[in-house]
């Protein structure tokens, strides 16, 4: 029987409100065993990457990089069905990453003559995190690879860890093949993200790590995050439901067990100001618990979960922008109307027929999202992960001589005289090359 909070919010005590606010996962608790990790993996390279490989995952592992011929027997390995559906996925995922690409490069007329733009340049390598300790996730290595190949990323990298076998499963294998990953690696955990920072004998390093993991690799990405860029602390998955009485509780259940089947640390909470609806739930909860199939893993799950009764929508709301999800569905009477309050949140999957799990595989947004309350300030994956901008300007020498005192009057009150200078010897009686 799951031991979740069930509460009105009125009634919750500091402590609840904190420990849900938290989540109670606290990632400095294992940044010392990854400290550890990363020095081995820094000093010992490849060597380290299989003890700990054997430490991790159970499994002595010889050749990092996955071969052509181990991707082309997995090629043969996955059913048809199951490769109809990750093109399927990664057809939306792609037309949707197309979507919020940028114009190369665009110019603005700021002042007369004065030319001022952006261009975008996609980096030039990627790590992409792919999870793979208590389940298989081919999902994340299209949510990882295929923006950052939309965005046009040169090396993209894929690190999960290797099975019992020291095989990476087939099926993510053939979604990183199909997404475009140009180098997949058996290597998962911390040391795939300390390897992907520094380098080993095997693999070279990248300037960006992506993707989702649990705690420990979430942990990594944030120690090392002076050393490679990362693209945000993307844990242990969570859900909140704001809800009204034209939800459904069995529905409601299945969404929160579906969350908490990914991790023991996976949060799931529903707010709703029908007091029936939240009683009905629970029980749906507890029943569906018992048959789901990870019932070790949402069982502990469970315990963190949280059916809260608010005393109105807006207290609800206001609630969720605290917490701040990664993902949040609204299932209520009228949806457009609460999305138009939400402040912080990673996902938004609004009505009845949205569940989360469409976001996870198939409906073309990316599930990888800020966990543990990093949506207050983080976004989701998206192509601005892959590329930089760059700021371009070409001015003229009449609109230079229209802005010659903002920029000399500004720079001699900062000091900064030879700044001053440099735009006047542009503007002496003579004429330079070039318009
Ligand atoms: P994982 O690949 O993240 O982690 C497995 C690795 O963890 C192992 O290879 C091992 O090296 C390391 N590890 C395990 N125990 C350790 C220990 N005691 N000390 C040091 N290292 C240890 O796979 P997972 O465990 O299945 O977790 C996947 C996570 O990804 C889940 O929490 C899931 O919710 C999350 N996820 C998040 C998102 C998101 O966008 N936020 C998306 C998908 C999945």
């Amino acid at each position: 029987m799951s031991a979740l909070l069930f509460k009105k919010m009125s009634e919750l005590v500091d402590e609840e409100a904190k420990g849900l606010l938290s989540r109670g996962v606290d990632v400095q608790s294992v940044m010392p065993a990854v400290v550890e990790i990363v020095n081995e993996v820094q000093e010992r390279g490849d060597r380290a990457l299989a003890d700990l490989t054997e430490r991790f995952d159970g499994v002595r592992i010889g050749k990092v990089r996955v071969g052509k011929d181990e991707i082309e027997k997995a090629g043969d390995q996955v059913p048809e069905k199951l490769k109809k559906a990750l093109e399927i996925a990664l057809e939306n995922i792609a037309a949707f990453h197309h979507q919020e690409l940028d114009r190369d490069l665009w110019m603005t007329e700021t002042s007369p003559g004065v030319m001022a733009g952006q261009m975008v340049v996609p980096l030039d390598s990627v790590g992409a995190y792919v999870p793979g300790g208590r389940a298989a996730y081919p999902s994340s290595a299209l949510m990882t690879v295929v923006p950052a190949k939309v965005a046009g990323v040169e090396r993209v990298i894929v690190c999960t860890p290797p099975g019992k076998e020291g095989k990476v499963n087939p099926i993510t294998l053939v979604a990183a093949e199909m997404a475009g990953a140009d180098e997949i690696y058996r290597v998962g955990g911390v040391q795939a993200v300390a390897a992907m920072a520094f380098g080993t004998e095997s693999i070279r390093p990248v300037q960006k790590i992506v993707g989702p993991g649990n705690i420990y690799v979430t942990a990594a990405k944030l120690l090392l995050r002076s050393t490679v860029e990362i693209d945000m602390p993307a844990g242990p998955s969570e859900v909140l439901i704001i809800a009204d009485y034209t939800a459904e509780p069995e529905v409601l259940a299945s969404d929160m067990i579906a969350q908490a089947e990914h991790d023991p640390q996976s949060i799931s909470v529903l707010v709703t100001d029908d007091e029936d609806l939240a009683i009905a739930t629970r029980a749906e909860v507890e029943k569906q618990a018992k048959e789901t199939a990870r019932w070790e893993i949402v069982k502990e799950s469970l315990e963190k979960a949280a059916i809260l009764v608010a005393g109105s929508m807006e207290e609800a709301i206001s609630f969720s922008n605290s917490f701040a999800p990664e993902h949040l569905e609204i299932i209520v009477r009228d949806p457009m109307t609460v999305l138009g309050e939400i402040r912080n949140a990673g996902s938004v999957f609004l009505g009845p027929y949205t569940p989360v799990a469409a976001g996870d595989y198939a409906s073309g947004t990316n599930h990888v999202l800020p966990t543990s309350g990093y949506a207050r300030a983080f976004s989701g994956l998206n192509v601005d992960a892959f590329v930089k901008k760059i700021t371009v300007q070409k001015i003229s020498k009449e609109g230079l001589s229209l802005l010659k005192d903002a920029i000399t009057i500004l720079a001699e009150a900062e000091g900064l005289d030879a700044h001053a200078e440099s735009v006047r010897k542009r503007l002496v009686e003579r004429k330079l090359e070039g318009v």
